[in-house]
């Protein structure tokens, strides 16, 4: 509409929510779903290679995250800028939140930034993406909704010349009400290297997300890394959305099972 508010434009633009009223207790995050980079940032300096690279984005988890709330009927939350020009996963003073180097790969624009610059870019893209989200948890919990919140990430085979070895790994810090059940689900598949807390750990700083909105409300959380190459293409995203989309309904069921069995009695009526 042309009469909205210019904040209601920047966050269309920034940050998007499908499937704002799914009947999915879980909510899905994708806080690197998107390599775009405004064009005044003029690429941050960058050659259109480097921007297709893993540091600018996290290839294919956009993929999987779109497949998974379809299936699951679950809401998405995504943002539509790169990592590179504010990281939705950081939190404001952390050093990477505007990276001036990433993988060894200097990023020219993001050199040197003044305060206001770096304001200019948590206004933009940062702030609107964690206010949705904060929006969209805070209304179902005030519906007296159930709220599982999953984000969805992907990871590059090597890193600093070294091969990772787990085609998947879940984040979790100590919370394991997910993680624990999606861990056993995963390692019962054949062929497959899971990572725990591979190839990161809360440690690493990458869990900004799950804390500011799951950790903070005692709501169970995940995180999920694909290694990049399984779902490089349309087929591969397709398979792990289904894939993960089936273990976490099953999850959700057998929480929701327990969660009315610890009811009192009088309480619900068993059939
Ligand atoms: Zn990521």
């Amino acid at each position: 509409m042309a009469t909205a508010p210019a904040e209601t434009d920047a966050i269309a633009e920034t940050v998007r929510l499908s499937r704002r009223d799914g009947t999915s207790p879980y909510v899905v995050v994708c806080d690197h779903a998107s390599n775009f980079v405004p064009p005044a940032f003029a690429s941050l300096g960058l050659t259109k290679t480097d921007l297709l690279r893993h540091i600018a984005w996290d290839p294919g988890a956009l993929g999987v995250a779109r497949a998974l709330s379809d299936r699951l009927d679950a809401p998405l939350v995504e943002s539509r800028v790169s990592r590179l020009v504010v990281d939705c996963n950081r939190a404001l003073d952390a050093p990477d939140l505007v990276a001036a180097t990433s993988e060894g790969t200097p990023v020219p624009g993001n050199s040197g930034l003044s305060a206001a610059a770096r304001q200019e870019r948590i206004d933009l893209a940062h702030a609107p993406f964690h206010r949705a989200l904060d929006a969209l948890i805070g209304e179902r919990l005030a519906e007296g909704r159930q709220v599982l919140v999953v984000s969805v990430h992907s990871f590059t085979p090597v890193y600093g010349g070294v091969a990772r070895p787990w085609h998947v790994g879940i984040v979790h810090d100590d919370e394991d009400r997910l993680s624990a059940p999606l861990l056993a689900a995963l390692r019962d598949l054949p062929d497959l290297t899971v990572g725990d807390n591979q190839p990161y750990s809360p440690a690493d700083r990458v869990y900004y997300t799950l804390e500011r909105h799951a950790r903070s409300r005692g709501l169970a959380c995940v995180m999920i890394e694909i290694r990049n190459d399984e779902i490089a293409d349309e087929a591969g995203q397709r398979v792990w959305g289904e894939r993960l989309a089936g273990m976490l309904e099953t999850i959700a069921e057998q929480a929701a099972g327990r969660a009315a069995d610890d009811l009192p009695v009088e309480g619900v009526a068993h059939a």
